[in-house]
């Protein structure tokens, strides 16, 4: 019998590098899900409705936090966000492990809700690279990187209430730490102690 997958919080301001590296997390492990998130965003170039994520109406997006179809749900930067809850507990039925990349009011919404999920804070290697990298992405107005600077040291300050914290200097080095985090969770003896109870009604 295989094992419930875990519930992955990945959180982090905005240029610290999540998008890459959940991109190769994903590449190199076909077992993971990853949450498409609803959001009242406009679609930057290149995103696609239903991969990137949901892009719905306010109305549509009231509409599911009224009928209670977000497992998470938080305000950034004037857009709203939230987790569809649908697909998340089949997957981890499943055996798969759930990556949700959600900000930080969502990611304590999490922790309150499912207590046994791994979170991680992914962080930039210093403020100036997390504002070259808002900057260099070239798809937001001055006044968007500014609040979304503001919001990065909010955000730096929740870091201290998740279970790890990854620097990102490198994609490869982030990833390769983020496997063995999760491969140790993984051996966690309270994880597996349905293993152990049917090993023990065995002998
Ligand atoms: P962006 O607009 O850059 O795609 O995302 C802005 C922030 O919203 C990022 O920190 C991202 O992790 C977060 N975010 C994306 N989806 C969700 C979600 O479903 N819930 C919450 N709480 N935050 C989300």
């Amino acid at each position: 019998m295989k094992n419930d997958g875990l519930l992955i919080v990945f959180s982090g301001p905005s240029g610290a590098g999540k998008d890459t590296i959940l991109k190769r997390l994903l590449e190199t492990n076909a077992d993971y899900r990853l949450s498409v998130s609803a959001t009242t965003r406009a679609p930057r170039e290149g995103e696609v409705d239903g991969k990137d994520y949901h892009f719905i109406t306010k109305e549509k997006f009231q509409n599911m936090l009224k009928n209670d179809e977000l497992l998470e749900s938080a305000e950034y930067c004037g857009n709203c966000y939230g987790t569809p809850s649908g697909p998340i507990r089949s997957w981890q039925a499943e055996g798969h492990d759930v990556i949700l990349e959600i900000e930080v009011q969502g990611g304590s919404q999490i922790k309150t809700k499912c207590p046994d999920c791994v979170s991680i804070f992914i962080l930039p290697p210093s403020m100036e690279v997390l504002e070259q990298r808002l900057r260099g992405r070239g798809t937001e107005a001055d006044e968007v990187i500014q609040k979304r600077m503001m919001r990065a040291q909010k955000e730096i300050e929740e870091a201290v209430h998740y279970d790890y914290c990854v620097i990102n200097d490198t994609v490869e080095k982030a990833v390769d730490e983020i496997n063995q985090i999760i491969c140790a969770e993984k051996h966690k003896v309270y994880r597996n102690a349905d293993f152990i109870e049917r090993m023990l009604n065995h002998a």
